[in-house]
């Protein structure tokens, strides 16, 4: 992609509302732009790191076994007045009437919908378990929204709803899910605990949220700090296998939020230079909720004796647009985003110190086209901008490998390769240059 051709409007100075890093940076570096509070518009830029964000959340969550499907945004009040729910929800719901004074609403999360689809499309034990999941826009008129995408009124949600026959049967669905969020957090770059927590309006009696650490979150939070060292389950994990052990490592070290948290428990369970009290934004959230939305929605299927049974159900969101920013909470310096390589937008910026020379032109266009034919994408600066202009946008837009080809280097054939993260740089020769981006991990973002 040529600069000079994109559209990437970043600010020279920080934006005034902006009052955390990646809020600042997001802005900054021209991801989103502020349409109404809460509620934002996401440039080429921005667009780029939720799609690659959303990539890796459909992997994960097809490697477990779900299955995905798409909701309308819209749903009707009465399909919510079936779970008691739309009397319940309060003013975090938007509530729509059609030309035809229906009364609609704009959905904040989906149990109600998918249970309706599935209490259609299921009729006999046979038909269970299965887990169902979307990637789709939500609106909570949050009533103050802030930290940017963080906590938008409108955001990207993954959530996945589980259906079992028994509560043996969906805390092994919810099993599922909680080592799918292991993995899918360690891909995008960012170490999220998995931290007892309340049910909240969804309801339930066994929930995870799973927490980013850091000062600016709005959780609080108390964890033993070894498990911080625990390992990511690999990704030959065997989902029909038992998980028992795996989610038995995870959940026998102390983390909670503060909403359940027991002083009491934790003191007993943690040494004191193990305790860690902190901040934390919540990515993610697992719930089982037994047969909440079945029983008063009529949810069954047909058992082998021909009675009817209750489906076991369980939710699992996972916030992708708030994850933009949680990434870049954990990740970045004085000088930018420094995104993980998984999710950058970007997988190489080049620099042309002269576009118009056609010793770096030609040296630029074939690094590029290189480059693109083993499948990296390069963000090509040709503008004339000045030389540390460009330095600083790139290290501002946080690419993780740059390119600096100038006048001097190419006349003895050599380029410049940094690494964004930490600052180190070499000279080298064009084509080692694209060997390093080949086998290095460029566009690799497996574990
Ligand atoms: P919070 O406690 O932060 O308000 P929640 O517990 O109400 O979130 P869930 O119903 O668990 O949210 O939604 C699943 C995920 O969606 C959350 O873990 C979070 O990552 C994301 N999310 C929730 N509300 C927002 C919001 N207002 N803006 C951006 N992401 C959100
Ligand atoms: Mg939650």
């Amino acid at each position: 992609m040529r600069l000079s051709r994109y559209f990437l409007p970043v600010l020279k100075d920080d934006p005034a509302e902006a009052q955390i890093a990646s809020h600042r940076l997001m802005l900054r570096a021209g991801l989103v732009r502020q349409e109404a509070a809460g509620i934002y518009a996401w440039l080429p830029l921005g667009l780029r790191v939720l799609r690659r964000i959303e990539r890796i959340v459909r992997e994960e969550m097809d490697r477990a076994g779900a299955i995905e499907l798409l909701m309308p945004t819209l749903q009707l009040a009465d399909l919510w007045r079936e779970s008691g729910r739309y009397d319940a929800y309060g003013p975090e719901m938007l509530r729509i009437r059609d030309r035809h004074e229906r009364e609609l609403l704009y959905g904040p999360t989906n149990e109600e919908m998918v249970t309706e689809i599935l209490r259609a499309g299921v009729g006999s034990y046979r038909d269970l378990p299965r887990n169902l999941y979307q990637i789709q826009w939500k609106f909570r008129d949050e009533q103050r929204p802030r930290f940017g995408v963080m906590r938008g009124r409108e955001f990207l949600m993954k959530d996945g709803y589980s259906f079992d026959l028994d509560e043996a049967g969906a805390r092994r669905s919810y099993q599922r899910m909680f080592v799918a969020y292991l993995r899918t957090f360690a891909r995008l770059g960012v170490k999220a605990i998995p931290m007892r927590a309340e049910t909240g309006p969804i309801g339930g009696d066994l929930s995870h949220e799973f927490i980013v650490l850091a000062e600016t979150g709005e959780s609080d939070v108390y964890c033993d700090r070894a498990v911080l060292d625990l390992a990511v389950p690999p990704d030959d994990v065997d989902y029909g296998g038992e998980l028992d052990p795996l989610i038995h490592a995870w959940t026998s070290l102390y983390a909670a939020t503060s909403d359940v948290h027991d002083a009491v428990r934790y003191e007993a369970s943690v040494p004191p230079e193990r305790r860690l009290r902190t901040r934390g934004i919540e990515v993610g959230q697992i719930f089982y909720f037994g047969t909440k939305y079945s029983e008063p929605m009529r949810a069954r299927v047909t058992m082998p004796d021909g009675s009817a049974r209750a489906l076991h159900g369980g939710s699992y969101g996972i916030g992708v647009s708030r994850l933009v920013g949680a990434i870049i909470e954990a990740s970045h310096d004085e000088a930018g985003i420094v995104w993980p390589d998984a999710v950058a937008p970007f997988g190489v910026g080049l620099i042309n110190l002269k576009p118009g020379d056609p010793a770096t032109d030609s040296a630029c266009i074939h690094l590029e086209h290189r480059l693109a034919g083993r499948g990296i994408e390069v963000l090509h600066d040709d503008t004339d901008a000045r030389a540390g202009s460009k330095f600083a946008t790139m290290d501002l837009v946080g690419v993780p490998w740059q390119i600096v080809v100038g006048p001097r280097g190419i006349a003895g054939g050599m380029v410049e390769l940094k690494r964004r993260a930490s600052g180190e740089r070499i000279e080298l020769t064009l084509d080692a240059a694209v060997a390093c981006l080949v086998e290095g991990t460029v566009g690799k973002d497996a574990p």
